[in-house]
């Protein structure tokens, strides 16, 4: 038998009754037997059209002898029978069943054809879980112990983290993905302070670069730094009060796999001393972009220059090398960063201390989507 969380929320028609209904149908499923269910909680609509009706959310706990895919499947059956509308993205529901945690399972599987007939995207953990309050309360009501197995933190922990009086907000991601366009509007919707990467990502094997670009980025997410502008910020900074469009940790995941083994090493240990005075991001915000964007993205601000603020990261990143080329190995940086962004990693690892509790990726080949679902994941945080 598996255990799961399975988050509800309702918005259009009766809420508090198709919560019932749901959690009824739940019940008498085969094959899932209700361990725990929360009371309901109210909550604004995040993202979506504007002008929507509050929520009503709750969770459940299961247990199971449903494979993933099933239990999915149970789920979008509940929901059909409540006349689930799906026409809208984020738009109002009369029933919205996630499955938001199975055992300890990580599943990534992409929709697929598969001999004719078609399976959705399943993804475990839900990929927006961390960040978003609505779910996490109903969640820590019920089962507050249970683990979130990418970061390896319970849903209590999850719950805390978005809940200090300040969270630094770091959005990640490789030259040309979007970030600096995406941190800078959240920071506007949020009212936070903006922390700029202050100079590109070093390419190429000169360990001096790597210095140089240690120091100044250290400099700019010093921790001391961030809590002082919390000191002075009044008597209500928000939930966020620093959100960069840089993280620390960008810098050892690309000399991982950009300095030869020795420097490499070196560059490490040094990186050790200046993480442990750095700000750590609370939640991450992960920009991932195709490999035909960045390169489209790179040729753009080479003709470009000066002429625009657009994808300015990218800078150095034109110069040698066709685009195409340079987007391909910025796309096996992502994929690295990506690892190790999100999977716990050991206590002496460098990257340790700077690991966020919360990571949530969004689609950045159109930078509108990127920056909505960015915004709408550290909106979810109140
Ligand atoms: P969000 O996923 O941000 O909460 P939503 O619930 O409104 O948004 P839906 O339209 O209900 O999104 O679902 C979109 C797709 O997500 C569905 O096709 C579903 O198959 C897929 N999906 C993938 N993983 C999960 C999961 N863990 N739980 C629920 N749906 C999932
Ligand atoms: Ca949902
Ligand atoms: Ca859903």
């Amino acid at each position: 038998m598996a255990r799961c969380l399975i988050g509800c929320g309702a918005n259009a028609g009766v809420p508090r009754d198709q919560l019932e209904r749901a959690v009824e149908l739940l019940r008498f499923m085969p094959g899932i037997s209700l361990v725990a269910v929360s009371r309901p909680h109210r909550s604004a609509p995040v993202g979506g059209p504007a002008g929507q009706p509050p929520f009503l959310n709750g969770a459940c706990l299961v247990e199971t002898a449903l494979g993933p895919r099933e239990l999915l499947e149970s789920l979008a059956a509940v929901e059909n029978t409540l006349h689930r509308d799906r026409s809208v993205r984020w738009g109002p529901r009369t029933i919205d069943l996630d499955l938001l945690l199975y055992d300890d399972l990580v599943i990534d599987e992409p929709e697929t054809e598969i001999a004719g007939r078609h399976h959705g995207a399943l993804t475990v953990p839900h990929p927006r879980m961390a960040t978003r309050r609505f779910v996490l309360e109903p969640c820590a009501e019920i089962a507050p112990e249970a683990v979130h197995p990418l970061s390896g933190c319970t849903v209590r922990e999850l719950l805390d983290n978005i809940s200090r009086p300040a969270v630094h907000v770091a959005v990640v991601g490789v030259p040309g993905s979007g970030a600096a366009e995406v941190a800078g509007a959240i920071a506007d919707a949020t009212l936070a302070r903006l922390v700029r990467q202050p100079t590109p990502l070093p390419r190429g094997a000169d360990p001096a670069d790597w210095d140089a670009a240690l120091g100044d980025w250290a400099r700019v997410l010093s921790a001391e730094r961030a809590a002082a502008h919390g000191a002075d910020a009044g008597n209500d900074p928000g939930p966020v009060t620093v959100i960069a469009d840089c993280w620390l940790g960008t810098l050892l995941v690309a000399a991982e796999g950009w300095l030869p083994p020795a420097p490499r090493a070196a560059f490490a240990d040094r990186f050790a001393t200046r993480a442990a005075a750095a700000l750590a991001p609370g939640v991450a915000v992960v920009t991932v972009a195709s490999a035909a964007t960045l390169a489209e993205r790179i040729a753009f601000r080479a003709r470009r220059g000066d002429h625009t603020d657009l994808f300015r990261d990218t800078g150095v990143f034109g110069a040698g090398g066709t685009p195409e080329s340079t987007a391909a190995e910025l796309v096996a940086l992502q994929q690295r960063l990506l690892e190790r962004v999100q999977r716990r990693c050991a206590d002496d690892d460098p990257l340790h201390r700077l690991r966020p509790p919360a990571v949530v990726v969004v689609p950045a080949d159109d930078l509108g989507t990127a920056i909505a679902e960015g915004i709408a994941a550290v909106e979810a945080m109140t």
